[in-house]
């Protein structure tokens, strides 16, 4: 049994942020950030320049898809009884499709968690089922829950195997669930209905920031250049963005005047692999498609210079660091909440923290006594002819209050432990009663932690947080340390 990391409650290592920021403004380095060197800054929209009223929207994108699997799969109308749970799924996890389960993954890429359909998996099923091997979520029938539009897409998965489960839907397997649940989100965002509706009620689902227009004007004046890469098309952006940025600023009235290049249809991840030709739109600087190497052409800024801005950790940040050597900042919507709670939770964590350290030191104290006794008994085994009869006397009095203590603090231990356990489960249900949070697992980080701390430069909670960055500044990252080099480091 482990308690969360001490470190969550020590003071931050040194950094070059503002720390006079909330913790909810801050932009956290994870890669030293010069960004003097950067000539350009690129967003992607959804869920980036733009936020959508959730969970409104993911109900929107789960009515629709359970319509489609309705009317053109022939599913059975209980589907579109199912109602929206907001708190069922969490970004980071997985979708086994396989086994009609929905994962948490610790960095190694073990299952710490499972639910098959909506109900929770105990560990000794998960255990049975997934073992402590690292799983390769790449193998067929595995979906990785990256963004927050899958979100829908997990929970109405899960329900539909209920179902199946239940003898309510037909399918011949979870896969044929998984295949058509795809289907159907992927039609619903494909055939326009969804992004119609949106954009019909565009006051009620688009989030609108004022600080936005500041955050773009500001590293426009500071000479950077600015782009847009979306996978969204030319009249859905047009729609989003109009009613973000038009008329925020009489300078720039119309929203295309904030970027010096416009591309829509990217096609990420594939705009950096590929390399289709870009086709020009009306405006002068919009295009469709493209790839990576036109567009720093067309920018004058290549590799390290480009700062991309999304919030999707494979399509915008993993690739784009690893094809294109970008520099990235992701964006992490729950990162508001997490710290929120974090904070409201600071007493119960020094509490975990207190606990887990009396037991620690229980439990060491308590295997150096049994090392203790297991010496004594050698002894008389070895030398027990040899012994007078007070010596061996001695030795076996000594054995039996070295068991007793031994036996006194693993009750201790046990005591401890228990007591920790219930503090944990509630600590971290306050998260999410299934997953808990999304960026660690007890005292473990997660596999979605593990892939920001890899590609990430840097990660924020919301676009507008760059209005407080200045544009010619280091924001510096902490100083990666080994336990060792810390030792070292204290006595200074
Ligand atoms: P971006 O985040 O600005 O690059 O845009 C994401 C785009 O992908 C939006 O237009 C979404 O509607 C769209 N999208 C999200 N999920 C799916 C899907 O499963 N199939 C097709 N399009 C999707
Ligand atoms: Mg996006």
């Amino acid at each position: 049994m482990t308690a969360w990391d001490p470190a969550l409650l020590a003071t931050p290592p040194l950094t070059d942020a503002d720390d006079r920021l909330p913790p909810a403004h801050k932009l956290y380095a994870l890669r030293t950030l010069p960004m003097g060197e950067i000539r350009a800054v690129g967003f992607d929209m959804d869920h980036t320049l733009a936020r959508y009223r959730s969970p409104e929207i993911d109900e929107l994108a789960f009515k629709k898809s359970a319509r489609l699997l309705v009317r053109d799969r022939g599913y059975s109308p209980w589907l579109l009884e199912v109602g929206y749970d907001p708190a069922f799924a969490v970004r980071g996890l997985v979708l086994d499709g396989l086994r009609g389960n929905l994962l948490k993954l610790n960095r190694e890429r073990q299952v710490v968690r499972a639910c098959h359909g909506s109900r929770a998996l105990s560990r000794p099923e998960l255990e049975g089922i997934y073992g402590r091997r690292r799983l390769s979520t790449a193998a067929r029938g595995f979906r990785n829950i990256d963004t927050l539009f899958e979100l829908p897409e997990s929970h109405l998965y899960a329900r539909m195997v209920d179902g199946l489960d239940q003898g309510l839907l037909k399918a011949e397997n979870y896969l044929e669930l998984f295949h058509d649940v795809r289907w159907a989100v992927d039609t619903a965002h494909r055939n326009g209905e969804m992004k119609a509706e949106i954009l019909q009620h565009r006051d009620f689902f688009i989030l609108r920031e004022p600080h936005l227009a500041l955050a773009l004007d500001r590293l426009k004046r500071e000479g950077k250049k600015l782009f847009l890469l979306t996978n969204s098309d030319w009249s859905f952006t047009d729609g989003v963005l109009g009613h973000l940025l038009n008329g925020q600023d009489e300078a720039r009235p119309h929203w295309t005047d904030y970027f010096d290049l416009m591309v829509v249809s990217s096609r990420k991840p594939l705009f950096f692999t590929d390399t289709p030709d870009a086709v020009a739109l009306g405006h002068p600087n919009a295009f469709s498609g493209g790839h990576a190497a036109w567009l720093e052409a067309r920018l004058g800024a290549e590799g390290e210079q480009i700062l991309y801005v999304g919030d999707h950790i494979y399509g915008d940040v993993l690739r784009s660091k690893k094809n294109a050597s970008w520099r990235t900042l992701l964006l992490v919507p729950e990162l508001e909440r997490e710290l929120k709670l974090l904070e409201a939770k600071g007493p119960d964590l020094r509490e975990l923290f207190r606990l887990e350290t009396a037991r620690r030191r229980a439990q060491r104290r308590a295997s150096v006594l049994q090392d203790q006794w297991k010496r004594n008994r050698a002894r008389r085994h070895v030398l027990g002819a040899r012994l007078s009869t007070e010596a061996m006397a001695a030795l076996d009095h000594e054995a039996s209050q070295l068991a007793l203590s031994a036996e006194a603090l693993r009750r201790r231990v046990d005591l401890l432990t228990l007591e920790t356990r219930g503090l944990l489960s509630a600590v971290e249900a306050s998260f999410n009663p299934m997953w808990g949070p999304i960026f660690r697992d007890r005292d473990e980080q997660t596999r979605f932690a593990d892939q920001i701390q890899q590609f990430a430069c840097a990660y924020t909670g919301r676009v507008e947080n760059l209005y407080m960055v200045d544009p010619q500044a280091t924001v510096y990252a902490p100083v990666p340390t080994l336990p060792h080099e810390r030792r070292e480091m204290v006595r200074g």
